[in-house]
């Protein structure tokens, strides 16, 4: 591909002086980096003048789409107003105040109090923080483990990485930390083999019981999942999932957290992954459509279980972040999630587009390199199979996911590849118009990739 004079500067400055999050920096250094320089609505487009339809919406973030002015405008005026003060130290600021409160309604009913952070990942550190912290106020310090996911995603820091189940991430910087466990995943499509759906959910859910049992009920403090696995490939369980692991937490007495940083703000076609799946969080890590993505911040609800542990019985809490609750990022969340109320986004994606996006998404089941097309709200994912009828992968897993990513990126579509699973999660603001353009440009590099892996 030919590059603008400007492209190739920036490339060289970019391969000089950044190193990035998540890459091989050989490989990159090689191709150079395509440079995102502005955006509107669902599309962005490159330093070269190229558009693309973001099917991704960034990194799973920008739910009210790119470009609404309300949203720099509260950035600016509380920058004019207030750009910093700290919420240690017994201070407050309106936007934090205010942001909270609005969480507190938005958020399921026994969520009323908020731990502000500045991302995902730091809220998850919070977490393993405050359900021990927690069990400590409880009398009982020997529950301290944390049971997690293989192939969960709960952010990129020493704790965060720890809850994750991501293999390539423990394998650098020997992770996970001690005090943090990790069952099976319920991914069907993958690992239930003969098994129905429904009998392979409640196994799976089953390890949970089993690991409780395994370290001994007194040794075990919370249980972490996403409501659907979003880095891990749009892993959505199977119906009869979710129940079970409900009934073991509240037989075995553990806290249930939620991360809530994907499907949270209307990814589902609720509110929250948790109202849709009828789970009653603990605890609910927050961040991503928090603020669409336009300023970090993230969070964790806290349940008035918790919440009233910590303020009767708990003296000062040794944790928090100097940006925890920054003013501007509190008064663009607020003011993006006025916009996903006021504007009904969500009740428009379950009445209206996310029923057509699935529907359309599904039709992607017969092409030939589809083995299966799945999807809930505005999530899908595809598996990019050798055999659709014996359910078997390409030999080299990682190659055919990659190889259609190059398409997409080259055609306009921007589609994420997680091994052979190609994932989508749009902005909430497509239209049943954009969406049909989504599909065709699917369609087209599903088909030049066929080709190229010589599939039929
Ligand atoms: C992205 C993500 C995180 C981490 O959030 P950051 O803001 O990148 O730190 C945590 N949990 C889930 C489910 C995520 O998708």
């Amino acid at each position: 591909m030919k590059h603008l004079a400007e492209t190739v500067r920036l490339q060289e400055s970019d391969r000089c002086h950044h190193l990035h999050p998540f890459t091989d920096y050989k490989q990159l250094a090689q191709k150079g980096t395509r440079v995102i320089t502005r955006a509107e609505g669902i599309y962005l487009w490159d330093s070269d003048g190229r558009r693309l339809l973001d099917a991704m919406a960034g990194l799973w973030c920008v739910n009210v789409g790119y470009g609404r002015k309300e949203l720099a405008e509260a950035a600016y005026q509380q920058m004019l107003e207030l750009p910093y003060y700290n919420t240690f130290f017994q201070t407050s600021t309106p936007p934090a105040t205010d942001l909270a409160e609005l969480l507190a309604e938005v958020t399921p009913a026994h969520l009323n109090r908020v731990f502000f952070t500045s991302s995902g990942s730091e809220a998850n550190d919070t977490v393993l923080r405050m359900v021990r912290r927690y069990w400590d106020l409880k009398e009982q310090p020997s529950k301290k483990n944390l049971i997690s996911r293989i192939n969960a995603y709960h952010g990129s820091t020493v704790a965060g990485a720890s809850l994750g189940g991501m293999q390539p991430m423990h394998g650098q910087g020997d992770l996970p930390v001690p005090g943090i466990v990790h069952i099976e995943q319920p991914y069907w499509y993958a690992d239930g083999g003969e098994l129905s759906p429904d009998e392979f959910g409640v196994r799976v859910a089953r390890r949970l019981e089993e690991k409780i049992n395994e370290l001994g009920v007194d040794q075990v403090a919370a249980f972490i999942a996403e409501p659907i696995q979003g880095a891990g490939g749009v892993i959505i369980p199977p119906d009869s999932y979710w129940p079970e692991i409900k009934r073991i937490c509240s037989e075995y007495d553990i806290l249930l957290v939620i991360d809530e940083v994907i499907c949270g703000f209307g990814r589902t076609g609720e509110w929250f992954g948790s109202d849709y799946y009828g789970l009653q969080p603990d605890l609910m890590p927050i961040a991503k459509g928090l603020s669409s993505g336009y300023l970090p911040i993230g969070g964790v609800m806290v349940s008035d279980r918790v919440a009233e542990t910590l303020i009767e019985e708990g003296g000062e809490f040794f944790h928090g972040f100097t940006y925890s609750g920054h003013p501007a990022s509190c008064a663009v969340a607020a003011a993006n999630i006025r916009i996903i109320r006021d504007e009904k986004l969500i009740e428009n994606v379950a009445q209206n587009t996310a029923p057509y996006l699935q529907q359309r998404w599904k039709e992607l089941q017969d092409h030939p390199l589809v083995g299966e097309a799945r999807g809930l709200g505005f999530l899908g994912a595809l598996e990019l199979v050798r055999d659709k009828t014996s359910r078997s992968f390409f030999e080299e897993r990682g190659k055919a996911g990659g190889v259609c990513r190059d398409f997409c990126f080259e055609n306009g579509l921007v589609m994420r590849a997680v091994r052979d699973t190609m994932i989508i999660s749009p902005p909430l603001i497509m239209t049943r118009e954009q969406i049909d353009e989504l599909m065709e440009l699917a369609v087209k590099c599903l088909d030049l990739t066929a080709r190229e892996l010589g599939v039929a």
